[in-house]
């Protein structure tokens, strides 16, 4: 099995780590050419989603990666990568891969109190760790979405077909469940 992770902007090589843990093999989209190589499932990491976005299209990797992600490979987005993948996001009219059918607030947390850390239950997997950079949440999710976690009564991680997505961080913790969860629940 390999991974591939977009490496751009951001914190792609955690997740490359937290992979390893796993004894998963993964490899770095930086250009084009490398979303032909062989491939699982995609990570689409933390970072700035505004930058991340940019990037794509400036390296004219946008649509690629948006059919690769229509045709039903697998894929998990964390924070940034989460508002890549969301079908709306507040305050915008454009969305970028319109992939899993909630609406995301960025920046949700305020821009300075933004990063914190909490323990709470990820459905299926029990306590885990979570931890939050100037995240977003989601605001409402479509009927066909299952969420995952909550905190503080807003929705922080859910998915919809072969789409995963957290608000939070699990690349930036010790804990490799919900990776461990992805390959599984996912791509096996
Ligand atoms: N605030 C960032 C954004 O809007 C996301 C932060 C993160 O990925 N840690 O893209």
């Amino acid at each position: 099995m390999r991974i591939g992770i977009l490496a751009l902007q951001g914190g792609f090589a955690e997740h490359a780590q937290i992979l390893q843990s796993l004894n998963i093999q993964s490899f770095e989209i930086r250009k084009k050419e490398d979303l032909s190589q062989p491939m699982n499932g995609l990570i689409l990491p933390g970072g700035e989603s505004t930058t991340i976005g940019k990037l794509l299209k400036d390296l004219d990797m946008f649509d690629e990666l948006k059919s690769i992600i229509e045709k039903g490979m697998p894929v998990f987005g964390t924070c940034a990568g989460m508002i890549l993948l969301a079908k709306e996001i507040d305050g915008k009219s454009v969305a970028h891969f319109s992939a899993i059918d909630i609406r995301v607030k960025r920046n949700a947390y305020g821009r300075q109190l933004g990063s914190f850390f909490v323990e709470a239950e990820f459905k299926g997997i029990g306590t885990i760790p979570m931890t939050f950079i100037r995240a977003p949440y989601i605001e409402s999710a479509g009927a066909n979405v299952e969420i995952l976690s909550v905190v503080d009564n807003n929705i922080v991680a859910a998915k919809e077909n072969n789409v995963l997505v957290t608000s939070y961080h699990p690349e930036l913790t010790h804990d490799n469940s919900i990776h461990k969860y992805f390959v599984d629940t996912f791509i096996k």
